[in-house]
Formats: C-alpha cells, sequence, structure tokens
C-alpha cells in the first residue's frame, strides 16, 4: 500500500513536471514575444525557488537550485566557469546526477548549519572523484582495446552504467518513501538527463524557469501536507476536520473513537510499540466503509465523518470497523536488536503479536445543531461506549 503511494507520487511528480514542459511547447508563440525577459527572469526565480525552499527548511531542493544555477549561468552568461563547463559537459552531467543522489539519501536541515558545511565538502568530493573517473577513460580505453570486442563498452562502463544505476536508485529512494520532494528529485534527474541528451526542443532558460516553478509548487504542497497531515499517521488532522466542517451540508453523523486502555498498552509495551499500533489502526480506520473520512483529532483519539449518509449506514460500517480492529493480530516489532547468531538459532522473538480494541461514539446532526454541538454529543456517546465495558459502539 505504502509502496503505491510511493509510485504514485512519483509518476504525479514525473507527468506534473512533463505537462508543464509540453505545455510550455504548445504555448511558443505566447512567450516568444517574452523570450528575452523570460531569460532575464529565470535566475531571480530561481534564486528565490531556492530562497523559499530554504525558509521552509527543504534544503534539499535550495541545493538542487543551486545545480541548475550553475548550468544556466554557464550556458547563457559569461562567467569564469562557462568556458570550463563548456569542455566537460559529461562531468556537469555525471556529477549533477550524483548530486542528486546524493541530495536524495540526506534529510532536509537548515541551510546555515554545520551539516551544510560537511554536505558541501562532500559535493566537491563528488566532484572530483567525477573528475577523476572521467580522466583516466583513455586508460580504460587502452586496457579495453587489448580485447578488440570491448572497446565497444568503454561508454557504457564511464556513462551509461553509472547513470542507469543513479536512475534506479533516486526511482527506488521515491517510490519507497512516498515523498514529494524525492519525487521531485527522481523528476530533476529526469530532466538533467533530457537536456544533456538534448532530448528538449525548448531553450534552457524556459526549461529552468518550469523548473524552479515546480519545485516552488513543491514546497507550497510539501507545507500544506505538513500543516493538514499527521505525521505519524499520515491521516488528515483535527485542522484538516475543521475545514472539512466548514463545508458539510446539514445531513452528517460524526463518530469519535479511542483506543481503550492505552495507557497501560504504553506502560506494558513502550511508547514507540505504542506508536507502531496507532499506525496500524490508522491503516485499519482508512478502510472504513459507508464513505466515512477519517481524521486523527489528537492522541490515540480519531473522527469520523459519514457526510450525507443514513445514520443506519454509519452504525454498521462503524460497528464493522470495531470488529475488524479487535480481530486485527497486529505484528510489531520490538526495539532491542538480536544478535545474527542467536537469530539464527531461534525464532525471531522481535516480532510480536498484540491486540487493541477501541470504542466509538456516535452522533447524527439534528436541526440548528452546529458541527461543535455534534462532536460534543459524539464525544459524550463515547463516555458511555467506555462506561458500558469498551470495545462497542454507542449512540
Ligand atoms: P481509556 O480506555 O479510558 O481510553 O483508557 P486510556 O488508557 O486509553 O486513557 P486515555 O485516553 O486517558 O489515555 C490516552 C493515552 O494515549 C495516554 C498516552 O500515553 C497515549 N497516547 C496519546 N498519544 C500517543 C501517541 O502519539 N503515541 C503513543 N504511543 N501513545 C499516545
Ligand atoms: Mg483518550
Ligand atoms: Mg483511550
Amino acid at each position: 500500500m505504502y509502496k503505491f503511494e510511493g509510485v504514485k507520487t512519483t509518476f504525479s511528480s514525473l507527468l506534473g513536471l512533463i505537462f508543464c514542459l509540453l505545455s510550455a511547447v504548445h504555448l511558443e508563440h505566447y512567450w516568444q514575444s517574452y523570450a528575452t525577459t523570460i531569460s532575464h527572469l529565470t535566475l531571480p526565480v530561481l534564486l528565490f525557488s531556492a530562497l523559499f525552499s530554504a525558509q521552509f527548511n527543504r534544503s534539499r531542493l535550495a541545493l538542487t537550485c543551486l545545480l541548475w544555477a550553475l548550468l544556466f549561468t554557464s550556458q547563457s552568461y559569461s562567467v569564469p566557469w562557462s568556458e570550463w563547463l563548456d569542455n566537460k559537459t559529461s562531468w556537469l552531467l555525471l556529477s549533477g546526477a550524483l548530486i542528486l543522489l546524493f541530495t536524495s539519501l540526506t534529510q532536509d536541515r537548515a541551510l546555515l548549519s554545520r551539516h551544510s558545511f560537511s554536505r558541501l565538502i562532500i559535493l566537491s568530493i563528488i566532484g572530483l572523484c567525477v573528475y577523476y573517473w572521467l580522466a583516466y577513460q583513455g586508460e580504460l580505453d587502452a586496457l579495453l582495446s587489448e580485447h578488440t570486442y570491448t572497446t565497444l563498452l568503454s561508454p557504457y562502463i564511464t556513462y551509461h552504467v553509472p547513470l542507469f544505476l543513479i536512475g534506479c536508485l533516486l526511482f527506488w529512494r521515491s517510490v519507497t518513501r512516498k515523498c514529494l520532494t524525492l519525487a521531485t528529485l527522481f523528476s530533476s534527474f529526469v530532466l538533467w538527463l533530457a537536456i544533456h541528451m538534448n532530448w528538449l526542443i525548448l531553450p534552457l532558460n524556459i526549461v529552468v524557469a518550469i523548473v524552479a516553478l515546480v519545485y516552488l509548487f513543491t514546497v507550497s504542497i510539501d507545507c500544506y501536507f505538513l500543516a493538514f497531515r499527521d505525521d505519524l499517521t499520515a491521516l488528515p488532522t483535527r485542522r484538516a476536520l475543521n475545514q472539512l466542517s466548514l463545508s458539510l451540508g446539514r445531513k452528517y453523523t460524526v463518530a469519535m473513537l479511542d483506543i481503550d486502555h492505552f495507557k497501560k498498552f504504553n506502560d506494558t509495551y513502550g511508547h514507540d510499540i505504542g506508536d507502531q499500533v496507532l499506525k496500524l489502526v490508522a491503516s485499519k480506520l482508512n478502510k472504513v466503509k459507508g464513505g466515512g473520512k477519517v481524521f486523527r483529532y489528537g492522541g490515540e483519539e480519531f473522527t469520523v465523518v459519514f457526510s450525507g449518509r443514513s445514520p443506519d449506514i454509519a452504525f454498521n460500517a462503524l460497528e464493522q470497523l470495531r470488529e475488524d480492529i479487535a480481530n486485527y493480530d497486529m505484528v510489531i516489532r520490538q526495539q532491542q536488536r538480536q544478535s545474527k547468531k542467536s537469530r539464527q538459532s531461534s525464532p525471531p522473538s522481535d516480532r510480536k503479536t498484540v491486540n487493541v480494541t477501541v470504542s466509538i461514539g456516535v452522533a447524527t446532526r439534528q436541526a440548528k445543531q452546529t458541527f461543535e454541538q455534534v462532536i460534543k454529543s459524539a464525544d459524550e456517546a463515547l463516555y458511555r461506549a467506555k462506561k458500558k465495558g469498551r470495545n462497542n459502539v454507542s449512540n
């Protein structure tokens, strides 16, 4: 499920970028007359995108903006590094691809910190390594020419195989993490490759301006998710619930759901296992039937909203949900790791199965009731469910 989400994010980002590029091609006659202005604006937009990313702690995208700035300035202005980079296009291609890969393996940290200093050193080392790797290509050719049929392999060993591996790793990082920044880094790699292989018909200033706008968009969406998605369970937060409440009609049912004896559970198994259980319960909640929309209300409490549905449909869906959770054998991983030897000699005891139950309070909106009042009624119903002995749905 998580991997599927990652694939979705990766391809959405890639398709988004392709859509922007195709639109630019399609609308060429509109922007053609402003080409010079756009060319002057590209660098400021890229700089703005870098500052915007850094401001919202997306240092990886800010760093990638610098990579694009290096390419753009070297080709569009007469800067000291223009001539050198003109003769070293393969160095730029390979170093850029490796920098994107390195960036995808790191975390977003404040741009002005000691981490940035060590990252700059690593980036310089990457540049140096690629320089020597390419410099010794001649020697590799000489070595391979002894076996005539292998001379053809030389460019593959030098560029194609490393680029293919970098692409695969970036793709893997992106699909396994479900992170928009990683998906954008993978798309950036594809674009970086396309530029160097001359696959694009758009001028570089337009491509770089599109990259800057895509980065701005990525940071904005990421910040939206930061505000409206819960980090632990990936469910929408209470803030998202409040937003939804503004657009609900007159007919809806709200359920408040609370995990039973969770304090005791934490005391027995530890807070980390408690967190794993919250994630597993959230994944079950996401499968609620009857068109219910699930939110993390706070702590181990969740809210389900059934908009426009009859109370019976909601009640049945919640009863089914309660039963599913009670019967769900949750496999959790203990934190303490065994040695390799003891793992081989005994069955894996770091995996354990636990069960939890939930109590649910349901309330359907009555005439003239506000959303807050419906939530309050659902909360009172939850209190009754707890009083009745827990693991039940009450209204
Ligand atoms: P009851 O059946 O009456 O609901 O009992 P309870 O122990 O669940 O009672 P209560 O709702 O007061 O306790 C909530 C506990 O949930 C307290 C806190 O330790 C735990 N909790 C809240 N948020 C989190 C979280 O994010 N992670 C973990 N691991 N535990 C949390
Ligand atoms: Mg509670
Ligand atoms: Mg509880």
